[in-house]
């Protein structure tokens, strides 16, 4: 059973809710700040008429935060961050895969905003194959982020790889983004929905959807303003490229879930000359963005610089990915009407 709560649960009535749930044989833990999950045996009835409880039901078979009631009515819940909206219009992040250092991060920064581009990405912790890679600057790249928002206006998308980081990621940044390989940290995903910040979701690489819709109810369950998922490619079979774009997960997900679903076509690919076409395919597919990795040098670029594409070829990618993305809108709403 979970009990459900009210939103403006006190700290006493919850103790006393979780002793009583125990007192009645039940062992209960805590879910976010107001709900309470109870296993075992037990008898519900003294619990419904406790100040602060607001029912008491089974236990969700899905992630009823992050999966659309059934039967009702798309409407993509926007994700606000830094004045940007995800989930209305098409918005376009890019940036470099890491920062590597202050000067570079500014010209690539307002490269970005020149572009037309919406936010800026760039990561200060890295998460690496080889530990002898570049990992990141840490703080310090945080602190260069901030820069570079501070000069361009724009706001930030940046990556928290340890519970440990996050209060720190999320000083600086507007949007915190959890990487494919920590779709499943649950622990992560929790410290992240505690953040205030809204978060970007990548999908773990072998993840299914019914699996990052629980992962993104990590982060709803906790509080988290907004969740934007991204899909950034699956290990398939395939070898031919770094992964498997999987396009199909857009409308997919779109099916089940209103919260905003974006497209990072240069993890998806791993490879530059594919990234503009798999960009305009992620407009077409109805999703509501997408995530561009830019590097002015890729050849010498710290991470990534092989599905990196080049600053002045940000422009026009830009504003072909927004005609698509208009075209679509256009045909929805012909369709709807
Ligand atoms: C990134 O966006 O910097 C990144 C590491 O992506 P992913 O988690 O999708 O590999
Ligand atoms: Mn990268």
């Amino acid at each position: 059973m979970l009990i459900f709560c009210r939103k403006d649960l006190s700290g006493a009535e919850r103790k006393a809710i979780l002793e009583e749930a125990r007192r009645a044989g039940f062992l209960a833990q805590e879910v976010g700040s107001h709900r309470i999950s109870l296993f075992g045996e037990g008898d519900v009835s003294p619990l419904l008429a406790m100040p602060g409880v607001e029912r008491v039901a089974p236990r969700p078979e899905k992630a009823g935060l992050a999966e659309r009631e059934e039967g009702a009515a798309p409407r993509t819940s926007p994700v606000t961050a830094g004045g940007i909206s995800v989930g209305e219009g098409f918005v376009v992040i890019a940036g470099p895969c890491a920062v590597e250092g202050r000067s570079r991060l500014l010209e690539l920064a307002h490269a970005v905003k020149e572009a037309g581009a919406d936010l800026l990405r760039g990561g200060a912790y890295k998460p690496r194959t080889s530990p002898y890679s570049f990992r990141g600057l840490g703080r310090e790249g945080l602190e260069m982020l901030a820069q570079a928002r501070e000069e361009t206006g724009l706001p930030v998308v940046t990556e928290a790889l340890e519970t440990r980081d996050v209060a720190l990621v999320a000083e600086f940044t507007d949007v915190l983004q959890i990487g494919t390989r920590n779709m499943m940290s649950y622990p992560l995903l929790t410290e992240a929905g505690r953040c205030g910040k809204p978060v970007l979701l990548k999908r773990g690489m072998c993840a299914t959807l019914t699996e990052w819709l629980w992962a993104a109810e990590y982060l709803l369950v906790e509080g988290a303003p907004g969740v934007i998922l991204c899909e950034r490619g699956i290990r398939t079979f395939s070898s031919s490229l770094r992964n498997t774009l999987d396009l199909s997960a857009v409308p997919a997900m779109q099916e089940r879930t209103d919260l905003p679903v974006i497209v990072d076509p240069s993890h998806g690919t791993g490879w530059a000359p594919m990234v503009p076409a798999m960009a305009r395919a992620a407009a077409a597919a109805g999703a509501h963005g997408v995530m561009l990795e830019i590097h002015d040098d890729p050849d010498r670029a710290l991470s990534d610089g092989k599905q990196a594409v080049l600053p002045v070829d940000l422009e026009g990618l830009v504003r072909t990915v927004r005609e698509i993305a208009a075209l679509v809108r256009v045909a929805d709403e012909t369709r709807e009407a």
